[in-house]
């Protein structure tokens, strides 16, 4: 981040603006929605400026900009479109301790204007560094639809009511209610009844909230899909909105976790698999825990809870505490792995099954029925293969299949630093010391990528007894 956005306090501050052309009106209509005293220097002023003068909207003085002129403005703008006269007028602000805008000239400038989005008090700022104006306004145009032009009313009202809704508890009790102003009952009374309605439908409104029973605890077992954060159900993303704490494994994508409330615990218990992690009774222990205090809690797994994600030893253990609790699936690695390889993880005469395995259980290397494996058209997600991809090529070669099985490994399925490794029974595990992964890992057994289906010879399943 090179510019760092901020909200400057303008109330009542001094504002110099340098010009008197296009460059200077563009400037002066934004900064004339502020609360700033602004003062133009300019010898040769458009008319409109000379308007809005003598509207006592801005102080014009008809001459160029000159020492002292500066001195106690918090921000100066540079755009008299003509780079000497800037780099004089830039040169005397700063000496007299303004922050300098240069309009057009970013390298010289302190500090860029953003695209805005005016919903007073609520304001969108949009900045890329200058490097695509474009974007910036594609993005302007995009949030303009989506926010009411009554959402600036909305919040005024909203704003002179704070006190009193300071009779609700802080923290969640107060957030429900303002999420419930906000987004259903605000709009609402404002539409059929105006401000005034808007008004009255708060007082209601906190009537109800105070009377309201306290919500109890709740777990919410949320899968978070393989790791990019679009996959994400919606359901997902608003459970995650509503979290109060926030319990997650090691494989959860940081971009994942940068959706919770900034209020939300993040707990890491750092689970990863059937690897070293933290005491299931200690998560359970957690949990309950959390839930006595009435908090929301997403309990948040990689792919979808129910794939190797210990999920009915949690709801066993929730249910002996009596915390109420419910399941948000997820997208499991294997549907992202298939995707990326533009495969299909059954197939018409080729599987119409698809096995569910892991390599590496609890007690080591997992025994699977090796024979209906090494049968041809078989097709197989293996979670955790990753260190268990010599034990599993030894034993299905030795029941028989064809050392020419298709495998593909993906590493990272769905994520930016995803890697595919197509590879074979016959060299499974020296190709996968060669690749040295380090990220998560599913293995695709006799699915081969699309693109490389040409070459292999496909065996359809029917044409072959066990
Ligand atoms: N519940 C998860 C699986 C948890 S077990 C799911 O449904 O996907 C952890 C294993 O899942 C990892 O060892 C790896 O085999 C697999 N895995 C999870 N995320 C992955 C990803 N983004 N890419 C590839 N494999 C992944």
């Amino acid at each position: 981040m090179k510019h760092f956005p901020i909200f400057l306090a303008m109330e009542g501050q001094k504002l110099v603006l340098s010009g008197g052309g296009d460059a200077a009106l563009a400037k002066l209509r934004l900064l004339m929605k502020t609360e700033a005293r602004i003062e133009v220097f300019t010898a040769d002023p458009a008319p409109v400026i000379v308007t809005w003068a003598g509207e006592d909207r801005l102080n014009l003085t008809a001459r160029a900009l000159q020492p002292g002129d500066v001195a106690g403005a918090v921000l100066f703008y540079a755009a008299d479109e003509d780079a000497r006269e800037d780099a004089r007028t830039s040169a005397i602000a700063r000496a007299e301790g303004a922050l300098v805008n240069i309009v057009d000239n970013l390298a010289d400038s302190q500090f860029i204007t953003p695209a805005i989005v005016d919903r007073d008090p609520v304001t969108v700022a949009i900045g890329t560094e200058g490097a695509a104006p474009v974007l910036a306004r594609a993005i302007k145009r995009d949030l303009e639809e989506r926010l009411p032009v009554t959402l600036g009313a909305l919040t005024r009202i909203g704003k002179r009511f704070r006190r009193a809704a300071e009779a609700l508890p802080f923290g969640r009790k107060r957030r429900d209610f303002w999420a419930d102003y906000y987004f259903t009952t605000g709009p609402r009374a404002l539409a059929e009844d105006g401000p005034q309605g808007a008004e009255e439908a708060l007082n209601t409104l906190l009537d109800t909230h105070l009377n309201a029973a306290p919500r109890a605890g709740h777990v919410a077992l949320v899968g978070a899909g393989p790791g990019d954060p679009e996959l994400l159900t919606l359901k997902a993303r608003r459970a995650l909105d509503e979290a109060d704490v926030i319990i997650h494994d090691r494989l959860i994508a940081p971009e994942i976790l940068e959706l919770a409330r900034r209020e939300a615990t993040l707990i890491d218990v750092g689970k990863e698999g059937f690897g070293p992690s933290t005491d299931q009774t200690r998560i359970a222990a957690l949990m309950t825990r959390h839930a006595r205090t009435g908090a929301q809690i997403v309990r948040l797994k990689s792919g979808d809870p129910a794939i190797y994600g210990r999920l009915d030893e949690e709801l066993t253990a929730l249910d002996a505490a009596g915390v109420g609790w419910s399941i948000i699936p997820g997208l499991t690695a294997a549907s992202a792995a298939a995707a990326s390889i533009g495969q299909s993880l059954t197939q018409r005469g080729r599987n119409s099954s698809l096995r569910i395995l892991t390599g590496h259980d609890t007690k080591g290397f997992a025994e699977q029925d090796w024979a209906a494996l090494a049968r041809p058209g078989t097709a197989a997600a293996i979670y955790m293969a990753k260190r268990g991809a010599r034990f599993l090529q030894g034993r299905l070669l030795m029941h028989g299949a064809s050392p020419q099985t298709p495998v593909t490994i993906v590493e990272n399925a769905s994520r930016a630093d995803q890697t595919v490794l197509q590879s074979c029974l016959a060299t499974l595990a020296a190709d996968l010391d060669r690749a040295e992964m380090s990220g998560p890992a599913i293995l695709l057994y006799g699915l081969a990528p699309r693109a490389a289906l040409a070459e292999i010879p496909q065996v359809p399943e029917a044409a072959h007894g066990p």
